[in-house]
């Protein structure tokens, strides 16, 4: 089968989806090809920053979630394990109306974003269709082969958009330098169901162990437990009671929420990487979310950036067909927009791995002091919470920063706080 379009996108996931549709809606023709069989099924975590919502609302897709399928959630409280508070971080100090993060139940924003793009893009996503390789001439991209059920297609295209996770077989194709980091950690995520109240986010550390307890809508909630990476078989083969157990030593106020923990098909296990690519742009291709950048979760911005760069490469692109040109250095202003709020999150999410992982019991306790510290530094967790909410470029912390964070110098400007309309 043969196809032409103006871009095609490798991948329907956070980044290439959103990308589609902002490209429909300025009149650029695309198709999607995608490997899995369908919308994702499968349970996985969901908190929708600051950022994401309003990209969301922008594309006027925030209305379209079901409100049942979503809870807000402003207060995310830090913990050592046991229970005592370090730090409450407080989402109400963000501009309105997004001073809030949005816990939502798995895949429901996702599967929206799907079927908005079905509508006004109806036959343009091929599921079941698996990329094999960029068609090249005279040294150029100019399209992509992939398979669906044993048949060959081929689509020719100004522009090639891998959007297709951090393993992307297009970065591969187009032939791109790239580091690829597996951490040593990786999180078992469950959902459970709440007896009581539950409002407020909780994150407990310890010496190698994180839990984050996020509230979602109908009395339900996500826990994601660390894990190493090699050690899951034997958290399996202890069991779900000897889990419950060790979570009720780290959280024992909510021993009943882990009551209903009965399965282990009520879990999921998700591993972690970083990806760097030297480069995001070749002569017509592009490499958005994780294939360019995958960061650790700590950042809670994967799919925020996957869904900014779609935005912001949409209207690269307009320009590019506007002018007739798609070559490298067109493209590159996509790069050069997205690459500095890009590799801070990258950095902060690192720093984070380094002091929230930790089993030394210094690094440890230097972690619960800056905790301890910026729960009476008002502008520093500011600062901090604008870039997980994805609304600065910058990084949270200068030099001095880092050094009155750890309470080693004093900060005369620790109630400043910008003041918003
Ligand atoms: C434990 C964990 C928790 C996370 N929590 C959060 C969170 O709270 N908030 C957040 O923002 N992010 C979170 N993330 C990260 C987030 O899931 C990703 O950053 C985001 O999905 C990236 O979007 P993407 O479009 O780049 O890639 P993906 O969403 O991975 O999409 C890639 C798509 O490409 C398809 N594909 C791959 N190869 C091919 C091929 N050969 N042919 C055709 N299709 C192909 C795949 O099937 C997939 O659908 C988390 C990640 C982990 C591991």
């Amino acid at each position: 089968m043969d196809l032409k379009t103006d871009v095609v996108i490798i991948g329907a996931g956070g980044g290439g989806a959103v990308l589609g549709l902002a490209l429909s809606r300025m009149g650029i023709s695309h198709v999607i090809l995608e490997q899995a069989s369908g919308p994702p099924q499968g349970l996985r975590g969901e908190i929708l920053q600051p950022n994401g919502q309003q990209l969301l609302q922008e594309l006027q897709l925030l209305e379209l979630l079901p409100k049942a399928s979503y809870k807000p959630v402003r207060y995310f409280h830090f913990r050592q394990c046991g229970g005592t508070r370090l730090c409450t971080i407080d989402y109400g100090m963000l501009p309105a109306p997004y001073n809030r993060a949005l816990v939502v139940w798995p895949n429901v924003v996702h599967q929206t974003i799907l079927e908005r793009h079905q509508q006004e893009c109806p036959g343009q996503l091929s599921f079941g269709t698996r990329f094999e390789r960029v068609i090249r001439s005279e040294g150029r991209i100019i399209g992509v082969e992939g398979r669906l059920n044993e048949q060959t297609i081929r689509v020719e295209a100004k522009v090639v958009v891998g959007a297709d996770g951090p393993f992307s077989p297009v970065r591969e194709a187009f032939g791109v330098p790239y580091a690829l980091h597996r951490y040593h950690e990786s999180y078992l995520i469950a959902m459970l169901e709440s007896p009581r109240a539950f409002d407020e986010a909780q994150y407990y550390v310890g010496r190698k162990t994180i839990l984050g307890l996020f509230p979602a809508a109908g009395h339900k909630a996500y826990a994601f437990y660390m894990v190493a990476s090699n050690a899951l078989e034997g958290l399996k083969a202890r069991g779900v009671k000897a889990l419950q157990r060790e979570w009720r030593e780290i959280a024992p106020e909510y021993s009943p929420m882990f009551e209903s923990l009965q399965d282990w098909s009520q879990t999921a296990y998700m591993g972690t990487g970083r990806v760097k690519a030297k480069t995001w742009v070749v002569d017509g291709g592009v490499l958005i979310g994780d294939a360019a950048h995958g960061m650790n979760p700590h950042a809670s911005q994967g799919r925020m950036q996957a869904m900014v760069d779609a935005t912001c490469l949409a209207s690269v692109l307009a320009d590019c067909f506007a002018k007739g040109d798609w070559s490298v250095t067109a493209l590159k202003r996509f790069e050069e927009t997205r690459r500095k709020q890009v590799t801070m999150l990258q950095q902060l999410a690192d720093e984070e791995v380094f002091f929230w992982n930790t089993g030394n019991p210094v690094l440890g306790w230097l972690r619960d002091r800056v905790f301890a510290t910026m729960d009476h530094n008002p502008r520093l967790k500011y600062q901090v919470l604008m870039a997980t909410a994805g609304l600065r470029e910058t990084s949270p912390f200068g030099w001095i920063d880092r050094m009155q964070a750890a309470g080693f110098l004093p900060d005369p400007r620790a109630n400043q706080l910008p003041v918003h309309e």
